[in-house]
């Protein structure tokens, strides 16, 4: 029995005697990399320019994972967070706005240079899984994770497991048509898909710029927006209610196909305390139900989501156990 088990640790080849995890984000501007202990508490994070070609970004990945094995002694289980997903078809990344890892076998690839396999998914399921474990969501088993920021992305985690679909599209909803009513006379922006009126159009950053224009001609950064209602100014209070309208169409779709037990949101627009105090009675609206217990939560790991949630693509299959 136990010769056996010393087999396993030299061979380096079981998952059961990993005792710490390594998480590593591929953002367009910065690569972060954190390494978790077994119990999720964060021992180091290191931060990196991106490299913005595809050999560079192999390069990075596995300096940072050599780098913090040698340092705290340990094979680690090695999760990455990346724009866009894998394709079924051919195994290479599809979709992702860092266009050197487009049509590249990025996970093969790194898989040979390391030596193992590894875990690499989609930046906004690694929000999910990350904020499903132990953030916002901890107390449900269903959680549907929001990413608003220059885009509209979501991932769906159920018992602390993403689930992809089979087209590795699950959550995808900010390319759901806005559902517009017959009097509603909003502009339908283009979208970068292809299509016009996009959810995304409407909700993330630049939509809220470009539809606080549709409504009073005035040019001005989301953020500007928000800091402006915080101040009380009239057209930027009146805006923000239209924009939670927006919101609670769009995620009443999510609702009536997945109904979760938490919605947790993420990025800039998360940060926007109307959101929570005004969401759910304009969910009722929308929602096919007398009643939306539907928990719209900010997220608690913020900008730390996507990388803690990448070393928890290691954890969350042993944390089920
Ligand atoms: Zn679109």
């Amino acid at each position: 029995m136990k010769l056996q088990k010393m087999v396993i640790l030299t061979s380096g080849s079981s998952q059961a005697h990993i005792k710490m995890y390594i998480g590593i984000d591929l953002g367009g501007t910065k690569t972060e990399s954190i390494i978790l202990d077994k119990k999720g508490n964060e021992l180091e994070r290191i931060r990196k320019s991106t490299p913005k070609n595809y050999n560079g970004t192999l390069d990075i990945v596995c300096e940072l994972v050599n780098y913090l094995e040698d340092k705290y002694k340990s094979k680690c289980s090695v999760g990455v967070g990346s724009p866009g997903a894998l394709s079924f078809e051919n195994d290479c990344i599809k979709g992702g706005n860092s266009t050197w890892l487009n049509n590249r076998p990025l996970k093969k690839d790194l898989e040979l240079r390391l030596n193992r396999n590894i875990f690499l998914e989609n930046d906004a399921n690694c929000f999910a899984l990350s904020e499903s474990i132990d953030g916002a969501g901890k107390n449900d088993d269903v959680v549907f994770g929001v990413i608003i920021g220059t885009g509209v992305g979501g991932g769906l985690v159920i018992n602390n497991k993403i689930i992809n679909g089979h087209n590795n599209i699950t959550g995808e909803w900010g390319h759901n048509q806005m559902p517009l009513g017959s009097n509603d006379k909003w502009n339908r922006h283009d979208c970068y898909c292809g299509k016009k009126g996009c959810i995304e159009t409407f909700l993330s950053g630049p939509g809220f710029s470009r539809h606080f224009y549709d409504m009073f001609r005035i040019n001005l950064d989301a953020k500007i927006i928000q800091d402006n209602a915080n101040n009380g100014d009239e057209k930027s209070l009146e805006f923000i209610s239209q924009y939670l309208d927006y919101l609670a169409r769009g995620l009443s779709q999510v609702i009536n196909i997945v109904d979760p037990g938490a919605i947790v949101l993420g990025g800039g627009v998360s940060n926007m305390k109307q959101i929570y105090e005004n969401i759910n009675p304009k969910l009722k609206k929308y929602v096919f139900s007398d009643t939306v217990n539907t928990k719209v939560l900010k997220h608690i790991h913020g900008d730390s989501s996507g990388v803690r949630g990448a070393a928890d693509l290691g954890r969350s299959g042993e944390l089920n156990q």
